[in-house]
């Protein structure tokens, strides 16, 4: 058996150290014949094991028994692999009390030391990490709780927002209906009651849209665009709305721009939709304008600067800041025009869906303009041709 190494007079203060600091610090032996015993033991062994030094370096077993049973098959393999490999034992537990049979989680590290043919010594500390563990599981209940209830409030802002659409929808067809046999006086009224459903429709796709972005529902779905049927519909909207405060809605194009394009049409209209409502919404007497120009070209890729710029109110040097925060409205434009402060956060969400950047440049008093570029598959014959086999072999 080999003898505990010895404390002299000058190590008094390491002693002090040792019996004071609240980890257990011991030393262990394992020779080829035994599976181990303790030569040293601290005074904290008293809160780990609840058991006097003395206990522990007569019967290591104590602390074989401790173990709680699901952990003891990985105590123990990790503790021969150290043994055979003479590597650091590192291992992290429960351990059962033997007053009171409460759950203890320690960690415990212990380094290796050749002593002679297969005798070792090993210098380690066990660390009561009980309360680290408690507030682990704490805050991991806590995320799991505030994943779920993002996710229920997620799925009833999606259901709600379906719910709704559908009897705008009813609505604002029966006052087109209406309209057809309506006096003047009452065209007023039902043209009214149709700004206001519109205005609660986009209300509702913008809440629709805000909570599959942050879902993570919303992806791009590339397919065939027409370029000039979607720009064509984007004019038959936008132009009654410019019309409205009487302003000139003008599409300024590149000669150059391919007529079919490979890109999420859907998710195009909509960012140009809040752009052109939002250039019409804030503008009066002036223009809007959608200019779509051509950077570079290089066979079937296209790169396209497209910005929708106004001359209407304008947006102050602080605001610019802020503006792309959830929520958020600003200056002139706060209350006196409707919307939620919702639109250009998820537009910049969708530009950034499209792998790029939303850009914005205002001076007050003279205009707004939003841009951004993007890089986009034009549909040539030869493309067209390598999709649909793309297609096939999918
Ligand atoms: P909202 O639904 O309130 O329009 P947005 O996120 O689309 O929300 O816009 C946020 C704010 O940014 C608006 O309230 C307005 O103050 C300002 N803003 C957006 N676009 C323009 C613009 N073209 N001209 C002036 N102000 C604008």
């Amino acid at each position: 058996m080999i003898e505990p190494t010895p404390l002299n007079s000058e190590g008094d203060q390491l002693k002090n150290l040792v019996e004071h600091v609240p980890e257990l610090i011991y030393e262990y032996i394992t020779t080829p014949e035994s599976a181990g015993y303790f030569t040293y033991v601290s005074e904290a062994c008293r809160d780990i094991y609840d058991a006097e030094p003395s206990e522990l370096i007569n019967d290591a077993d104590i602390v074989w028994k401790s173990i709680h049973p699901e952990d003891l098959h990985d105590f123990t393999t990790k503790f021969i692999e150290a043994i055979d490999q003479v590597k650091v034992f590192v291992w992290q537990g429960r351990l059962i009390s033997r007053k009171d049979f409460k759950l203890k989680w320690v960690k415990l590290t212990a380094q290796p030391v050749k002593v002679d043919k297969g005798t070792v010594k090993w210098y380690g500390v066990v660390h009561d990490i009980t309360s680290f563990k408690t507030i682990e599981s704490e805050l991991q209940f806590a995320k799991e709780k505030a994943e779920r209830e993002a996710k229920a409030k997620e799925e009833f802002l999606a259901t709600m927002s379906h719910d709704i659409r559908t009897p705008i929808g009813g609505i604002l067809g029966m006052t087109d209906l209406m309209m057809a046999d309506a006096t003047d006086e009452q065209k007023e009224y039902l043209q009214l009651l149709k700004h206001a459903a519109n205005n609660l429709n986009s209300l509702v796709n913008n809440i629709l849209d805000f909570s599959k972005l942050n879902s993570g529902e919303m992806i791009i779905n590339p397919a065939r665009m027409s370029l000039s049927t979607m720009l064509d519909s984007l004019y038959q909207l936008h132009h009654f709305k410019a019309d409205e405060n009487r302003n000139k809605l003008i599409f300024e194009l590149d000669e150059s721009l391919p007529e079919d394009l490979y890109t999420d049409e859907m998710i195009i209209t909509q960012i140009l939709n809040n752009l052109l409502n939002n250039a019409n919404k804030f503008t009066k007497d002036g223009e809007v304008i959608l200019k779509l120009e051509t950077l570079s070209r290089q066979e079937s890729n296209l790169k396209l600067r497209i910005s929708v710029i106004d001359s209407g109110i304008g947006i102050g040097e602080e605001d610019l800041q802020t503006i792309f925060e959830k929520f958020k409205q600003v200056g002139a434009g706060i209350n006196h025009q409707g919307g939620t402060g919702l639109g250009l956060s998820i537009t910049k969400q969708l530009v950034d869906l499209m792998g790029s950047k939303l850009n914005v440049s205002s001076t007050l008093g003279e205009g707004s303009c939003f841009s951004f570029e993007l890089n986009l598959q034009v549909l040539t014959e030869s493309k067209l041709k390598q999709l649909k086999t793309a297609k096939k072999s999918a």
